[in-house]
């Protein structure tokens, strides 16, 4: 059992109450606000981090709202490790009153294993890490789940000069003052409000897991348990961290994401290809058996700690890295946000921030703009492209030359992660 030392002593509040606050004013929600958007109703379509963090958003500011979710049960256990940004948890923190001690772990060094296997580690500033279902059922519980819509796949949408009509793959539809497009990498919404979008392949996959400290070498589950580490192979770098146990957050979890150059073409196209002999474009839970000794195998390039952590992984995953960016977010009463609007590569580890920053700043313009929907998504657009073309330039940056330099460069200050830079 590897405890996460947050949840046993007395972690100050104060402290991540301070660091959320860092970016700007903390939430208020005044009463004047709820009532501009009292009655009004908002359907939220994706109901995974981004489209949970805007729908629990505009909830606590008086909107009704629904979420519309593709999948026909809970999407409970679906990712892994999140570093959490004060964006990430300012909402939960702020206006829900979670504490980050409920949700999160802390790293506070940097660890960096060298060639030799060998690794060193040096102090840092204080990283709070999280995982995908600690927010996901965090921010389900503030939405509700009677407000939650399993099985709705959208396929269509039909604006109106005063409200959005949404149609279902069930045939059902809905209407709605605003929609929110939180439909992920792949958006339906996107597609068919035809926004222009850019996809490029970055060279490289990330091989993905969670493992239990227990199944490792007790030494090493000790090094890995308080760190960020870094380490290389042949074909790329591993970054590894630990992450609070989904349902027991006094223990850790260790979350691993090994980056690892794959040419587009018959290789890429096998790696790709599930199990079942299903081609994914973007993600898949069920690598073949062959796909799956190799990775094993090659672990070792890692060095033997790392490759421990790896070889004890239970259920590894694979996800294609891409920069993906479209050029607009707002449709009149429709906006697109987090991955849906734009893809950045996971090296400033921010996805989930910028989706969380892209339903605040959402909701902040509708208050702002007295219940004028179309006034507010116009003035809240050029920032939020903005943040997400900063976004994909600087991951883009990082990941080419930590892929072409087979290391992270853990001394260079422009490699911290960070959802606005370096270590913000
Ligand atoms: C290798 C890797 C590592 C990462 N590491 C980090 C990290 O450390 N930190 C971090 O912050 N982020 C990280 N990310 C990014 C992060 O996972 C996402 O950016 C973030 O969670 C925002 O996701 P989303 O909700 O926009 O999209 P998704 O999580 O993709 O959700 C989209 C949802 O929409 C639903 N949907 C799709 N189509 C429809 C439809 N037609 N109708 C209804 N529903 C639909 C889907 O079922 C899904 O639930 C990483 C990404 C990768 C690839």
């Amino acid at each position: 059992m590897w405890r996460n030392p947050l949840s046993s002593t007395d972690f100050v509040w104060a402290h991540i109450g301070i660091a959320a606050r860092g970016l700007d004013a903390p939430y208020v929600i005044e009463n004047s606000h709820r009532d501009s958007s009292a009655g009004r109703r908002a359907a939220v379509v994706g109901g995974s981090l981004a489209g949970l963090h805007a729908a629990a958003l505009l909830r606590s500011d008086g909107w009704d709202v629904h979420v519309y979710e593709r999948s026909a049960k809970l999407l409970d256990g679906a990712g892994a490790g999140i570093i959490a940004h004060p964006a990430t948890l300012r909402f939960l923190t702020d206006v829900e009153g979670v504490p980050a001690s409920s949700i999160c772990c802390r790293a506070t060094a940097i660890r960096t294993y060298g060639a030799d296997g060998a690794s060193v580690a040096e102090p840092s500033r204080d990283y709070l890490t999280t995982s995908w279902t600690a927010l996901y059922r965090s921010l389900l519980a503030s939405v509700g789940h009677d407000r939650y819509h399993l099985g709705h796949e959208l396929v269509g949408i039909d604006p109106g000069p005063d409200s959005v009509s949404i149609s279902f793959a069930s045939g059902h539809t809905t209407r709605a003052d605003l929609v929110v497009g939180a439909d992920g990498i792949a958006s339906t919404a996107r597609r068919v409000l035809k926004a222009e979008t850019t996809r490029e392949y970055s060279g490289y996959v990330g091989w993905r897991g969670i493992v239990d400290p227990g199944l490792l070498d007790p030494e090493v589950a000790s090094k890995l348990s308080q760190a960020i580490s870094f380490g290389s192979s042949r074909d790329g770098h591993i970054v590894a961290y630990p992450i609070p146990k989904s349902g027991d957050s006094s223990q850790v979890m260790l979350n691993f994401v090994w980056y690892r150059n794959v040419a587009v073409g018959s290789e890429f196209d096998e790696l790709m290809t599930d199990a079942g002999g299903v081609r994914r474009d973007v993600s898949l839970h069920n690598p073949r058996p062959s796909a799956l000794a190799e990775m094993r195998a090659s672990a070792e390039e890692l060095g033997p700690d790392l490759a421990n952590l790896v070889a004890s992984t239970p259920k590894p995953f694979l996800q294609a890295v891409f920069d993906q960016f479209a050029d607009q977010m707002a449709f009149g009463r429709i906006a697109l946000i987090g991955d849906a609007a734009s893809v950045a590569r996971p090296h400033a580890a921010a996805g989930t921030a910028k989706a969380a920053e892209n339903g605040r700043m959402l909701a902040q313009a509708l208050r702002e703009s007295n219940g004028n929907v179309q006034a507010a998504l116009s003035r809240w657009e050029p920032g939020q492209l903005e943040l997400g073309q900063q976004l994909i330039e600087r991951s883009k940056a990082l990941g080419e030359s930590a892929q072409a330099a087979l290391t992270w460069p853990t001394r260079d200050p422009a490699s911290e992660f960070g959802l606005y830079g370096p270590g913000r």
